[in-house]
């Protein structure tokens, strides 16, 4: 099978197992719910947890935890809370209630759908999970700010990235504080409270939806989340700007430093390069550039019969990566590739393509770029060269926590590659003289990028 055939195999048997997963998820929902097994009105769950007395709003969070996962909305929740307990306890029980269906939601899906979605989105979620450790909380207040964003489906989505427990727990709690206020002072003046309560809850979910679009489209701008942008991503299109820094063409006058600033990150296979190369690149206002994709790009060419040496490689601003017009993120990333690369990248030809390519595109603007040889042969005079190292198991089981997949193999593919990308007769991996060498064994990214940045600035970035 060629390595397309097989990539759509994977693709295929992912999305069925994705789809089950989907449909079993539905299809409880329906039996408890449609099938009566509860009755989710919200007089009738009132009567329900109320009949259980002192331990009722143990049981009304239980109960909106199990319901919420199937699908039952928010708002039904939260009105019960306050029909049952007034608006003093009922929202607190009900926002703690909402954070409970997200953690759990989470957790079903990350348990039986995430294996399937890394099949299917795996370089994807790879780049995600950079910029969830980051973002995550933000983006999950965003979300549930967003009127009309349905919970179940969003908090199983949840789980198919890498978003932690945490994240979506507490973000969930802070986002869902305006409809669930609103909501539950809603039930709380149908449970005996004032006609106002209802008035003044009512305002409120109107007043959240407002503003909650207006909050969301202020964090996505943030975050820099274009939806035009995701769609043309999902279509395999490359980015409209053609002026995209990812395409070697930055604006001269937009440079955030003085004089140009060039930031070389060289180091062993699983070092952090690319996570932490592209979160300074984010914090600088720097262009990333990841060498490593075109040596895979080459790879892949020599996999399909095509002459490694003569590829045309490109980037998007998302970082998707197009060998002859071809979005190739993911295919660039299996080990077969992983290990050809290394062997290609042995090769001067192929070498000698790729660093023109790699200057021409570092001749204008600010860089960060990451590979093997950026400080030794690419950029010889970048003004930081960085040489990140880590411990060899602990670089190995980033990458298979990455990948989901066995320490002990990923281990042995790293040493043979590291063993070949050192002794190669043409620019072996080695830090400069000039390096910073940054062992990151044991070191938060956020700690790394930090270091680095700290490091630019000192030389002329701007801060
Ligand atoms: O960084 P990444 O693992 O994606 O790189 C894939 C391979 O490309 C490496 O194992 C290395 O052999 C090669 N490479 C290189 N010089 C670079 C970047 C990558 O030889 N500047």
């Amino acid at each position: 099978m060629t390595d397309q055939a097989h990539a759509r195999a994977v693709r295929r048997q992912a999305m069925v197992r994705l789809g089950l997963f989907f449909v079993v998820i539905f299809a409880v929902a329906i039996a408890v719910i449609v099938g009566g097994i509860i009755d989710v009105k919200p007089k009738a769950l009132q009567e329900e947890i109320r009949s259980t007395g002192p331990l009722a709003p143990l049981v009304y969070v239980v109960f909106s935890g199990i319901l919420g996962a199937l699908f039952v909305p928010g708002p039904v929740m939260a009105i019960a809370g306050g029909l049952l307990f007034g608006p003093w306890v009922g929202i607190p029980l009900g926002l703690l209630s909402a954070a409970l269906t997200a953690v759990v939601c989470r957790e079903i899906s990350a348990r039986l759908g995430r294996n399937a979605a890394e099949d299917l989105a795996g370089a994807t979620l790879g780049q995600l999970t950079a910029w969830l450790d980051r973002y995550g909380l933000v983006a999950v207040i965003a979300f549930r700010l967003l009127p009309a964003m349905p919970d179940a489906p969003l908090n199983y989505a949840a789980g198919l990235t890498r978003l932690k427990a945490w994240q979506i727990g507490v973000g969930t709690l802070i986002g869902s504080i305006p409809r669930t206020l609103g909501w539950g002072l809603v039930g709380a003046s149908a449970g005996g409270g004032s006609n106002w309560l209802a008035v003044a809850g009512g305002a409120l979910i109107v007043a959240a939806d407002a503003g909650g679009a207006l909050i969301a489209i202020l964090a996505a701008r943030y975050l820099g989340i274009s939806p035009r942008a995701l769609i043309r991503r999902m279509r395999g299109q490359p980015a409209e700007h053609a002026a995209s820094p990812w395409r070697g063409q930055p604006d001269p006058g937009a440079s955030p430093t003085i004089a140009p600033m060039r930031i070389a990150i060289d180091g062993p296979a699983g070092a952090g390069k690319s996570t932490v190369a592209r979160l300074v690149a984010a914090n600088l206002g720097f262009t990333y550039l990841d060498t490593g994709a075109m040596y895979r790009c080459a790879a892949l060419a020599s996999l399909r019969g095509l002459p490694p040496g003569d590829v045309d490689v490109d980037f998007d601003a998302e970082g998707a990566v197009y060998l002859g017009g071809e979005d190739v993120s993911l295919l660039i990333r299996t080990p077969e590739v992983s290990s050809l690369a290394s062997q290609v990248a042995a090769e001067p030809d192929v070498r000698a393509g790729l660093v023109a390519r790699q200057r021409e595109l570092m001749s204008q603007g600010d860089w960060v770029a990451e590979g093997r040889d950026i400080g030794t042969v690419v950029a010889p005079d970048a003004e930081l060269k960085i040489f990140l190292d880590a411990d060899p198991l602990e670089r190995a089981q980033r990458r298979a926590d990455q990948l989901g997949a066995d320490v002990q193999e990923i281990l042995a593919q790293q040493q043979e590659r590291d063993e070949r990308d050192r002794t190669r007769q043409t620019s072996p991996l080695m830090a400069a003289d000039d390096a910073v060498r940054l062992d990151t064994t044991g070191m938060s990214i956020d700690q790394v990028v930090a270091k680095i940045a700290e490091l630019a600035k000192s030389r002329g970035a701007a801060a």
